[in-house]
Protein backbone atom coordinates (compact mmCIF):
# COMPACT_ATOMS: atom_id res chain seq x y z
CA UNK A 1 0.00 0.00 0.00
CA UNK A 2 1.43 3.52 -0.61
CA UNK A 3 0.21 6.45 0.83
CA UNK A 4 0.48 10.44 -0.17
CA UNK A 5 -0.81 13.32 -0.01
CA UNK A 6 -1.17 15.83 -2.89
CA UNK A 7 -0.93 19.42 -1.63
CA UNK A 8 -3.35 21.15 -3.09
CA UNK A 9 -6.28 19.26 -1.72
CA UNK A 10 -4.83 17.24 0.85
CA UNK A 11 -5.64 13.44 0.05
CA UNK A 12 -4.48 10.24 0.66
CA UNK A 13 -4.12 7.70 -2.05
CA UNK A 14 -4.49 4.03 -1.27
CA UNK A 15 -2.79 1.62 -3.67
CA UNK A 16 -3.47 -2.12 -3.23
CA UNK A 17 -1.85 -4.92 -5.57
CA UNK A 18 -1.18 -1.76 -8.33
CA UNK A 19 -4.83 -0.47 -8.19
CA UNK A 20 -5.90 2.82 -6.73
CA UNK A 21 -7.55 1.50 -3.86
CA UNK A 22 -9.63 4.90 -2.14
CA UNK A 23 -8.96 8.08 -2.21
CA UNK A 24 -10.03 9.32 1.04
CA UNK A 25 -10.06 13.48 1.70
CA UNK A 26 -9.16 13.44 5.34
CA UNK A 27 -6.47 11.19 7.23
CA UNK A 28 -7.51 7.60 7.87
CA UNK A 29 -7.92 7.33 11.52
CA UNK A 30 -7.04 3.90 11.59
CA UNK A 31 -3.88 5.31 9.52
CA UNK A 32 -1.55 2.52 8.21
CA UNK A 33 -1.42 -1.26 8.77
CA UNK A 34 1.03 -2.82 9.75
CA UNK A 35 3.60 -3.62 6.75
CA UNK A 36 2.19 -1.03 4.89
CA UNK A 37 4.83 1.65 2.79
CA UNK A 38 4.17 4.94 3.49
CA UNK A 39 5.09 8.28 1.04
CA UNK A 40 4.88 11.37 2.61
CA UNK A 41 3.94 13.52 -0.38
CA UNK A 42 3.55 17.03 1.43
CA UNK A 43 4.01 19.64 -1.00
CA UNK A 44 4.14 17.12 -3.93
CA UNK A 45 1.18 16.91 -6.62
CA UNK A 46 0.46 13.74 -7.98
CA UNK A 47 -0.80 13.15 -11.84
CA UNK A 48 -1.58 10.06 -13.79
CA UNK A 49 1.20 8.75 -15.74
CA UNK A 50 1.98 10.62 -18.41
CA UNK A 51 1.15 8.56 -22.01
CA UNK A 52 3.45 9.12 -25.03
CA UNK A 53 1.06 7.89 -28.48
CA UNK A 54 3.60 8.65 -30.77
CA UNK A 55 7.57 7.74 -30.49
CA UNK A 56 10.44 6.29 -32.30
CA UNK A 57 12.42 5.31 -30.04
CA UNK A 58 16.00 3.95 -31.53
CA UNK A 59 16.09 7.15 -33.24
CA UNK A 60 17.71 9.50 -30.99
CA UNK A 61 21.57 8.35 -32.35
CA UNK A 62 20.36 10.75 -34.79
CA UNK A 63 18.95 14.08 -32.55
CA UNK A 64 20.34 17.10 -33.66
CA UNK A 65 21.94 15.37 -36.73
CA UNK A 66 19.57 15.94 -39.64
CA UNK A 67 19.05 18.83 -41.28
CA UNK A 68 15.31 20.43 -41.44
CA UNK A 69 13.77 19.95 -44.46
CA UNK A 70 9.91 19.37 -45.80
CA UNK A 71 9.03 15.69 -45.07
CA UNK A 72 9.61 13.69 -47.91
CA UNK A 73 12.98 15.17 -48.42
CA UNK A 74 13.63 15.16 -44.98
CA UNK A 75 12.88 11.11 -44.71
CA UNK A 76 14.46 10.54 -48.17
CA UNK A 77 17.99 12.87 -47.83
CA UNK A 78 18.50 13.06 -43.83
CA UNK A 79 17.03 10.17 -42.25
CA UNK A 80 17.01 6.72 -44.77
CA UNK A 81 20.64 6.95 -45.87
CA UNK A 82 21.47 7.39 -42.21
CA UNK A 83 19.10 4.40 -40.68
CA UNK A 84 21.46 2.39 -43.57
CA UNK A 85 24.32 2.67 -41.84
CA UNK A 86 22.99 2.26 -38.42
CA UNK A 87 24.74 -0.39 -35.51
CA UNK A 88 22.80 -2.52 -33.55
CA UNK A 89 24.59 -0.91 -30.36
CA UNK A 90 23.95 2.29 -31.35
CA UNK A 91 20.16 1.55 -31.80
CA UNK A 92 20.26 -0.05 -28.26
CA UNK A 93 22.12 3.18 -26.63
CA UNK A 94 19.67 5.02 -28.85
CA UNK A 95 16.71 3.50 -27.05
CA UNK A 96 18.20 3.56 -23.56
CA UNK A 97 18.80 7.31 -23.46
CA UNK A 98 15.33 7.93 -24.93
CA UNK A 99 13.26 5.40 -22.34
CA UNK A 100 15.17 7.03 -20.07
CA UNK A 101 14.36 10.26 -20.76
CA UNK A 102 10.56 9.70 -21.52
CA UNK A 103 10.47 7.72 -17.91
CA UNK A 104 12.01 10.21 -15.75
CA UNK A 105 9.82 12.78 -17.18
CA UNK A 106 6.78 10.82 -16.14
CA UNK A 107 5.73 8.87 -19.46
CA UNK A 108 4.82 5.41 -17.45
CA UNK A 109 3.13 4.24 -21.47
CA UNK A 110 5.32 4.88 -24.92
CA UNK A 111 3.37 3.57 -28.06
CA UNK A 112 6.55 3.72 -30.10
CA UNK A 113 7.02 2.36 -33.70
CA UNK A 114 10.60 1.62 -35.57
CA UNK A 115 12.95 -1.45 -35.95
CA UNK A 116 14.80 -3.03 -33.20
CA UNK A 117 11.72 -3.59 -31.08
CA UNK A 118 12.65 -6.68 -29.21
CA UNK A 119 15.74 -4.45 -27.73
CA UNK A 120 12.81 -1.62 -26.96
CA UNK A 121 10.59 -4.00 -25.27
CA UNK A 122 13.30 -5.90 -23.19
CA UNK A 123 14.59 -2.23 -22.30
CA UNK A 124 11.06 -0.89 -21.11
CA UNK A 125 10.27 -4.13 -19.29
CA UNK A 126 13.92 -4.12 -17.48
CA UNK A 127 12.42 -0.14 -17.01
CA UNK A 128 9.21 -1.15 -15.78
CA UNK A 129 7.40 0.78 -18.15
CA UNK A 130 4.47 0.04 -20.13
CA UNK A 131 5.04 0.21 -23.71
CA UNK A 132 3.42 -1.04 -27.13
CA UNK A 133 5.98 -2.23 -30.23
CA UNK A 134 4.89 -1.46 -33.05
CA UNK A 135 7.25 -3.19 -36.37
CA UNK A 136 7.13 -0.47 -38.54
CA UNK A 137 5.96 -2.16 -42.12
CA UNK A 138 6.37 -0.97 -45.93
CA UNK A 139 4.31 -2.38 -48.46
CA UNK A 140 6.72 -2.92 -50.84
CA UNK A 141 7.84 -6.66 -51.87
CA UNK A 142 9.40 -7.83 -49.56
CA UNK A 143 9.90 -5.84 -47.11
CA UNK A 144 6.01 -5.83 -46.67
CA UNK A 145 6.25 -9.40 -45.91
CA UNK A 146 9.27 -9.94 -43.83
CA UNK A 147 8.11 -7.31 -41.70
CA UNK A 148 4.61 -8.97 -40.94
CA UNK A 149 6.42 -12.12 -40.10
CA UNK A 150 8.76 -10.11 -37.19
CA UNK A 151 5.62 -8.33 -36.37
CA UNK A 152 4.34 -11.91 -35.70
CA UNK A 153 7.38 -13.48 -34.22
CA UNK A 154 7.94 -10.65 -32.16
CA UNK A 155 4.24 -10.53 -30.51
CA UNK A 156 4.99 -14.02 -29.27
CA UNK A 157 7.93 -13.06 -27.92
CA UNK A 158 6.16 -10.78 -25.54
CA UNK A 159 3.35 -13.10 -24.98
CA UNK A 160 2.08 -13.14 -21.44
CA UNK A 161 4.31 -9.63 -20.81
CA UNK A 162 2.79 -7.81 -17.93
CA UNK A 163 3.90 -4.28 -19.55
CA UNK A 164 4.83 -4.83 -23.26
CA UNK A 165 2.14 -5.65 -26.20
CA UNK A 166 3.13 -6.02 -29.76
CA UNK A 167 1.19 -3.50 -32.50
CA UNK A 168 1.54 -3.20 -35.93
CA UNK A 169 3.24 -0.10 -37.64
CA UNK A 170 2.47 0.33 -41.21
CA UNK A 171 4.50 3.75 -42.10
CA UNK A 172 1.95 5.62 -43.33
CA UNK A 173 -0.26 5.41 -46.56
CA UNK A 174 2.42 6.90 -48.83
CA UNK A 175 4.52 3.73 -48.53
CA UNK A 176 1.51 1.01 -47.74
CA UNK A 177 -0.97 0.84 -50.77
CA UNK A 178 -4.44 0.24 -49.65
CA UNK A 179 -4.25 -3.72 -50.54
CA UNK A 180 -1.28 -3.75 -47.89
CA UNK A 181 -3.04 -1.45 -45.66
CA UNK A 182 -6.10 -3.94 -45.45
CA UNK A 183 -4.26 -7.15 -44.76
CA UNK A 184 -2.68 -5.03 -41.79
CA UNK A 185 -6.02 -4.25 -40.38
CA UNK A 186 -7.32 -7.49 -41.15
CA UNK A 187 -4.45 -9.54 -39.26
CA UNK A 188 -4.56 -7.08 -36.60
CA UNK A 189 -8.37 -7.41 -36.38
CA UNK A 190 -8.31 -10.85 -35.94
CA UNK A 191 -4.83 -10.57 -33.64
CA UNK A 192 -6.17 -8.18 -31.17
CA UNK A 193 -3.66 -6.27 -32.15
CA UNK A 194 -2.74 -1.92 -32.40
CA UNK A 195 -2.54 -0.85 -35.49
CA UNK A 196 -0.06 2.33 -35.47
CA UNK A 197 0.34 4.70 -38.35
CA UNK A 198 1.53 8.02 -40.04
CA UNK A 199 -1.95 9.78 -41.40
CA UNK A 200 -2.46 13.02 -42.56
CA UNK A 201 0.82 13.84 -42.00
CA UNK A 202 2.35 14.04 -45.36
CA UNK A 203 0.64 17.09 -47.55
CA UNK A 204 0.62 15.25 -50.25
CA UNK A 205 -0.52 11.98 -49.17
CA UNK A 206 -4.05 12.58 -49.68
CA UNK A 207 -3.79 14.24 -53.05
CA UNK A 208 -1.89 11.41 -54.43
CA UNK A 209 -4.37 8.52 -52.99
CA UNK A 210 -7.36 10.12 -54.27
CA UNK A 211 -5.29 10.26 -58.09
CA UNK A 212 -4.03 6.98 -57.67
CA UNK A 213 -7.10 5.03 -55.82
CA UNK A 214 -10.45 7.16 -55.80
CA UNK A 215 -10.24 8.07 -52.22
CA UNK A 216 -8.33 9.76 -49.14
CA UNK A 217 -6.59 7.46 -46.52
CA UNK A 218 -8.98 8.85 -44.06
CA UNK A 219 -11.93 7.76 -46.25
CA UNK A 220 -10.21 3.95 -46.97
CA UNK A 221 -9.81 3.93 -43.06
CA UNK A 222 -13.55 4.81 -42.46
CA UNK A 223 -14.49 1.99 -44.70
CA UNK A 224 -12.47 -0.35 -43.30
CA UNK A 225 -12.87 0.01 -40.00
CA UNK A 226 -16.30 -0.89 -39.36
CA UNK A 227 -17.82 -3.95 -37.60
CA UNK A 228 -16.85 -5.31 -34.60
CA UNK A 229 -13.96 -7.08 -36.08
CA UNK A 230 -11.78 -3.85 -36.75
CA UNK A 231 -8.89 -2.98 -34.73
CA UNK A 232 -7.90 -0.24 -32.48
CA UNK A 233 -5.80 2.59 -34.84
CA UNK A 234 -3.59 5.54 -33.95
CA UNK A 235 -3.24 7.75 -36.48
CA UNK A 236 -0.33 9.89 -35.92
CA UNK A 237 -0.29 13.72 -36.70
CA UNK A 238 -4.09 13.69 -38.29
CA UNK A 239 -2.86 17.09 -39.37
CA UNK A 240 -4.39 17.05 -43.03
CA UNK A 241 -7.68 15.85 -42.02
CA UNK A 242 -10.84 17.84 -43.30
CA UNK A 243 -13.97 17.80 -41.45
CA UNK A 244 -16.53 15.19 -42.75
CA UNK A 245 -13.40 12.79 -42.42
CA UNK A 246 -12.77 13.68 -38.62
CA UNK A 247 -16.57 13.95 -37.83
CA UNK A 248 -16.52 9.97 -39.61
CA UNK A 249 -13.37 8.84 -37.53
CA UNK A 250 -14.92 10.20 -34.24
CA UNK A 251 -17.54 7.19 -34.65
CA UNK A 252 -14.61 4.44 -35.07
CA UNK A 253 -12.31 2.80 -32.92
CA UNK A 254 -9.72 5.69 -33.91
CA UNK A 255 -7.53 7.84 -31.91
CA UNK A 256 -4.85 10.65 -32.78
CA UNK A 257 -1.83 10.98 -31.53
CA UNK A 258 -0.86 14.81 -31.62
CA UNK A 259 2.87 15.97 -32.03
CA UNK A 260 2.74 19.62 -31.67
CA UNK A 261 6.41 20.18 -32.10
CA UNK A 262 6.90 17.75 -34.88
CA UNK A 263 4.25 18.68 -36.72
CA UNK A 264 5.50 22.85 -36.68
CA UNK A 265 9.10 21.66 -37.10
CA UNK A 266 8.81 19.79 -40.29
CA UNK A 267 5.33 20.69 -41.37
CA UNK A 268 5.21 24.31 -40.68
CA UNK A 269 1.49 23.80 -39.21
CA UNK A 270 -0.65 21.93 -36.47
CA UNK A 271 -3.10 19.72 -35.95
CA UNK A 272 -6.87 20.91 -35.32
CA UNK A 273 -6.72 19.76 -32.02
CA UNK A 274 -10.01 20.98 -30.91
CA UNK A 275 -12.10 20.08 -34.03
CA UNK A 276 -10.95 16.83 -33.01
CA UNK A 277 -11.56 17.07 -29.16
CA UNK A 278 -15.32 18.21 -30.14
CA UNK A 279 -15.98 15.84 -32.47
CA UNK A 280 -15.18 12.99 -29.99
CA UNK A 281 -11.76 11.58 -31.25
CA UNK A 282 -9.75 10.57 -28.26
CA UNK A 283 -6.42 12.59 -28.94
CA UNK A 284 -3.32 12.17 -27.08
CA UNK A 285 0.64 13.52 -26.66
CA UNK A 286 3.20 12.34 -28.99
CA UNK A 287 6.35 13.25 -28.89
CA UNK A 288 7.20 11.86 -32.63
CA UNK A 289 11.13 10.62 -33.02
CA UNK A 290 13.76 12.88 -31.38
CA UNK A 291 15.04 14.35 -34.50
CA UNK A 292 12.54 16.05 -35.40
CA UNK A 293 11.53 17.32 -31.84
CA UNK A 294 14.99 17.36 -30.27
CA UNK A 295 13.48 16.86 -26.39
CA UNK A 296 11.54 13.65 -25.61
CA UNK A 297 10.30 15.05 -21.92
CA UNK A 298 6.61 15.12 -21.72
CA UNK A 299 7.13 18.82 -19.78
CA UNK A 300 8.33 19.92 -23.35
CA UNK A 301 5.98 18.66 -25.32
CA UNK A 302 3.10 19.79 -23.15
CA UNK A 303 4.33 23.04 -23.45
CA UNK A 304 4.59 23.07 -26.90
CA UNK A 305 1.16 21.71 -27.37
CA UNK A 306 -0.29 25.01 -25.48
CA UNK A 307 1.80 26.99 -26.95
CA UNK A 308 1.20 26.27 -30.35
CA UNK A 309 -2.61 26.33 -29.21
CA UNK A 310 -2.41 30.05 -28.17
CA UNK A 311 -0.74 30.81 -31.46
CA UNK A 312 -3.92 29.06 -33.60
CA UNK A 313 -6.56 32.15 -32.62
CA UNK A 314 -9.88 31.97 -30.48
CA UNK A 315 -10.35 28.60 -32.50
CA UNK A 316 -7.53 26.54 -31.64
CA UNK A 317 -7.15 27.64 -27.75
CA UNK A 318 -7.00 24.95 -25.34
CA UNK A 319 -6.93 25.25 -21.54
CA UNK A 320 -3.97 24.06 -19.23
CA UNK A 321 -6.86 20.99 -17.91
CA UNK A 322 -7.10 19.93 -21.49
CA UNK A 323 -3.89 19.88 -22.51
CA UNK A 324 -3.20 17.33 -19.31
CA UNK A 325 -5.83 15.75 -20.22
CA UNK A 326 -5.00 14.93 -23.59
CA UNK A 327 -1.30 13.98 -22.24
CA UNK A 328 -2.91 11.44 -19.38
CA UNK A 329 -6.86 10.78 -20.22
CA UNK A 330 -6.57 11.24 -24.09
CA UNK A 331 -3.89 9.21 -24.69
CA UNK A 332 -5.52 6.68 -22.71
CA UNK A 333 -8.74 6.57 -24.37
CA UNK A 334 -6.79 6.19 -27.80
CA UNK A 335 -5.48 3.30 -26.80
CA UNK A 336 -8.49 1.50 -25.41
CA UNK A 337 -7.17 1.76 -21.68
CA UNK A 338 -10.02 3.24 -19.44
CA UNK A 339 -8.44 1.62 -16.45
CA UNK A 340 -5.34 4.00 -17.39
CA UNK A 341 -4.94 7.94 -17.29
CA UNK A 342 -6.70 8.93 -14.29
CA UNK A 343 -6.67 8.84 -10.78
CA UNK A 344 -9.89 7.37 -9.62
CA UNK A 345 -10.37 3.93 -7.25
CA UNK A 346 -10.26 0.90 -9.69
CA UNK A 347 -7.74 2.30 -11.78
CA UNK A 348 -4.08 1.32 -12.40
CA UNK A 349 -1.86 3.26 -9.98
CA UNK A 350 0.32 5.04 -12.69
CA UNK A 351 1.78 7.91 -11.12
CA UNK A 352 3.97 10.94 -11.66
CA UNK A 353 4.46 12.92 -8.45
CA UNK A 354 5.86 16.25 -8.93
CA UNK A 355 7.42 18.88 -6.21
CA UNK A 356 5.47 22.07 -6.53
CA UNK A 357 7.20 24.06 -4.19
CA UNK A 358 9.87 24.32 -6.36
CA UNK A 359 8.28 25.82 -8.89
CA UNK A 360 7.44 29.04 -6.75
CA UNK A 361 3.40 28.67 -6.03
CA UNK A 362 2.20 28.26 -2.91
CA UNK A 363 -1.57 26.67 -2.94
CA UNK A 364 -2.80 28.41 -5.76
CA UNK A 365 -5.92 26.29 -6.52
CA UNK A 366 -6.77 23.64 -9.04
CA UNK A 367 -6.69 25.88 -12.03
CA UNK A 368 -3.50 27.53 -11.09
CA UNK A 369 -1.65 24.18 -10.56
CA UNK A 370 -2.75 23.46 -13.80
CA UNK A 371 -1.35 26.11 -15.27
CA UNK A 372 1.94 25.60 -13.56
CA UNK A 373 1.95 22.49 -14.79
CA UNK A 374 1.82 23.07 -18.27
CA UNK A 375 3.95 26.27 -18.57
CA UNK A 376 6.41 25.93 -15.69
CA UNK A 377 7.37 22.55 -14.69
CA UNK A 378 10.34 20.76 -15.73
CA UNK A 379 11.70 17.15 -15.43
CA UNK A 380 13.65 18.00 -12.85
CA UNK A 381 10.96 18.57 -10.65
CA UNK A 382 9.40 15.03 -11.36
CA UNK A 383 9.88 13.50 -7.33
CA UNK A 384 8.66 9.48 -8.46
CA UNK A 385 7.28 7.74 -11.01
CA UNK A 386 5.14 4.64 -10.34
CA UNK A 387 3.90 1.96 -12.95
CA UNK A 388 1.33 -0.59 -10.79
CA UNK A 389 2.04 0.78 -8.44
CA UNK A 390 5.56 0.33 -8.16
CA UNK A 391 8.34 3.32 -7.80
CA UNK A 392 10.04 2.62 -11.31
CA UNK A 393 12.07 6.27 -10.90
CA UNK A 394 12.53 8.45 -7.19
CA UNK A 395 14.56 11.61 -8.41
CA UNK A 396 17.01 12.72 -7.18
CA UNK A 397 16.08 13.17 -3.87
CA UNK A 398 14.89 10.73 -1.51
CA UNK A 399 12.05 8.95 -2.29
CA UNK A 400 10.63 5.10 -1.61
CA UNK A 401 13.14 2.19 -0.21
ZN1 LIG B 1 6.58 9.62 -36.49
Amino acid sequence: MWRSRPWFDCCDLIIQEGRIWRIVQHPDAEGPAPGDRVVDASGWVLLPGFINLHAHTPMTVLRDVTEDKPLARWLREEVWPRELRMRSWELLEGSKAALDEMLRSGFTTVLDMYRSMDVVGRLAEGRGMRAYLACGLVGWWPLSELGLRGALRLRRKFEGSRRVQVALGPHSPRYCPPAYLRRVLNLAGRAGMIVHMHCGEDPQEAGLWRKRHGYTPAEFLCNQLRGRSAPRVILAHAVHLGDPEIGRLAELPVGVAHCPTANVRLLGRTAVVRRLLEAGVPVGLGTDGAPSVGRLDAFSTIRDCALLAASGGDDAQLSPMQVLWMATRGGALALGRKELGQLSPGSAADLVALDMELMGTRRPGIKAACRALVWSARPDQVRMVMVDGIAVWTGRTEGPS
